[in-house]
């Protein structure tokens, strides 16, 4: 059964908001501004990480309800890519506001679902709620381009909608990734399809109430849930004219290769493994608390948790210290003061991360600080995995793969060159984090490494949203990142107007063959 404070914010959640519910009940659909019970015959269950209580239970979403969505997503589209931008603009603005409100039900809903701290979960929403903000300026950030070309000549490039876009999430931010895509797409004049995590679709289901109270017209905004069979249904249907996906490699790669060949538009942000680089002369106090909140925070279910850290030289010395802070975080369930990590997100999730530790002892490496087994009292039932700290080396199948778990994995290097070097010859290109208190050797680092996202004394560099996510190598699919700049032009396309307006007597009598120039 649920804790006390967990059956509370259950009881809360699912008597406030209409689609969700965490007291074992159905989560609705959202379709054509109705929260609707499906008639799916397969259902998906949630449970709490920490109990394994039963929360709710999901739909495999039947095609006829999906082609609902697509149809109320389609119609939608006609009238709401015609509203004024001003109009647009005072729903986020009114969005944002309810989003404030409501934060902290969301993260209740996020805390039941999918495990994170109360504190954690409301970082989530904000970090989603930023997007929102940003959207509200709209009427500045979409400003087009116009050139009196010539006196008699003036070209105008407008920005369009795409028509029906839809949205495929994962379970581990389950309230800010959604908001990129329900902020951006919408704003933008387009209609939104979301297929939230079938792990944790309460936020969404939220959400989508939120929209709907902040003026978002029946339409504009649909939810619709299920696993694979669902999201093959949006990479097919014509209709939908493209695709945000962020989740792992093997859908990523399987949405991408199915919908790009259909000429949809398809992001998708994928799997990653961050390092971190510490230098001898970093700040030894901001490098180690940083350094562990990255890799355990969230328990290590961020796609730019810190899952490495390179040692050089004599950074080495400060192992030990790492791993006291590390012993210092308290696991427990995400609504218990004081929690530094909740569970992860599924036993199946807990093997998997204990099995990775294992292969460090099969493969020769050296396990420093073991999280596995391990047990919090008040929680038998929960997937906890403790902080964990792995010496290995880069051949090493717990180096090599994204293992999404409390696992730091230390390697060492001699120099400043041979950590930049293992950071670049890994597969993947999220982030990577520098820490040193040398200018050149930040700049040096900020150059040379590859990955997408850098941060010098910073340790979970992610964007801030009027800078564009910009993972890359291995970690991105597509042409167009999220949100930004990006965000916008994913969710626009081009159209470039001339004009000629000659004075009357300026026209001649003979047609010109010629390419005008
Ligand atoms: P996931 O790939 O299992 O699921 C993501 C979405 O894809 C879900 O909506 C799911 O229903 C769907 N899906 C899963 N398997 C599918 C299949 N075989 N066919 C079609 N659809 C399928 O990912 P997850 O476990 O929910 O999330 C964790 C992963 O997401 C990690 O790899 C993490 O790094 C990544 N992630 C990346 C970013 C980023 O911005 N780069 C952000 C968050 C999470």
């Amino acid at each position: 059964t649920l804790s006390p404070l967990a059956l509370k914010a259950a009881e809360e959640v699912s008597s406030k908001w209409r689609g969700t519910t965490a007291t074992g009940g159905k989560t609705m659909n959202y379709i054509g501004g109705e929260f609707t019970e499906s008639k799916a015959e397969k259902w998906l269950e949630v449970r709490d990480p920490s109990t394994q209580t039963l929360l709710t239970t999901v739909p495999e979403t039947t095609a006829d309800e999906f082609a609902q969505a697509v149809e109320a997503a389609s119609q939608a589209y006609k009238t709401w890519s015609k509203t004024s931008i001003m109009r647009r603009q005072r729903v986020m603005f009114e969005l944002q506001h309810l989003i404030r409100q409501h934060s902290p039900d969301i993260a209740k809903s996020i805390v039941l679902e999918q495990g994170k701290t109360f504190a954690d979960a409301q970082g989530d929403v904000g970090r989603g709620l930023q997007v929102v903000e940003t959207a509200t300026a709209i009427t500045s950030t979409l400003l087009g381009d116009k050139l009196e070309v010539s006196q008699d000549m003036d070209t105008f490039s407008r920005r369009l909608p795409l028509g029906v876009t839809a949205a495929i999430t994962p379970f581990n931010f389950p309230a800010m990734i959604v908001l990129w895509s329900a902020a951006l797409a919408t704003v933008t004049g387009n209609t939104l399809i979301v297929k939230p995590s079938e792990r944790d679709p309460g936020a969404t289901m939220i959400i989508a109430e939120l929209c709907e109270r902040a003026g978002v017209p029946p339409g504009v905004i649909n939810v619709v849930h299920g696993s694979a069979p669902t999201v093959n249904r949006i990479c097919d249907d014509p209709a939908i004219k493209a695709i945000s996906f962020v989740g792992g490699d093997k859908a990523g790669k399987h949405i991408y290769d199915r919908a790009t060949p259909l000429g949809k538009r398809v992001q998708a942000n994928l799997g990653a493994k961050n390092h971190a680089v510490i230098m001898p002369d970093a700040n030894k106090n901001l490098t180690l608390n940083a350094v562990a909140g990255a890799a355990f925070g969230a328990a290590g279910q961020r796609c730019m948790a810190l899952s490495v850290a390179i040692f050089v030289g004599t950074a080495r010395e400060w192992i030990p210290e790492l791993i006291e802070r590390a012993k210092e975080l308290k696991v427990s369930g995400g609504f218990e003061e004081g929690t530094d990590l909740g569970p992860v997100i599924s036993p199946e999730a807990k093997t998997r991360i204990e099995s990775y530790i294992a292969s460090v002892e099969e493969e020769g490496g050296k396990v420093l600080l073991d999280g596995r087994g391990c047990t919090v009292p008040e929680y038998p039932h929960g997937n906890f995995v403790g902080p964990t700290v792995v010496e290995a080396v880069t051949t090493m199948k717990a180096y090599k793969d994204e293992i999404f778990g409390p696992v730091l994995t230390i390697v060492s290097a001699d120099t400043l060159d041979d950590a930049i070097a293992i950071v670049n010859a890994n597969r993947y290109g999220n982030g990577a984090s520098v820490f040193t208190n040398s200018g050149s050797t930040a700049r040096k680092f900020e150059l040379e490494a590859e990955p997408g996202q850098i941060g010098v004394n910073v340790a979970v560099p992610v964007p801030l949203p009027m800078f564009n996510w910009s993972g890359n190598k291995g970690s991105f699919k597509g042409d167009i990142p999220f949100y930004g700049k990006s965000g916008l032009d994913f969710y626009t396309q081009r159209k470039t107007t001339t004009s000629l307006w000659p004075a009357a007597d300026a026209v001649g009598n003979r047609a010109s063959v010629h390419m005008p120039q």
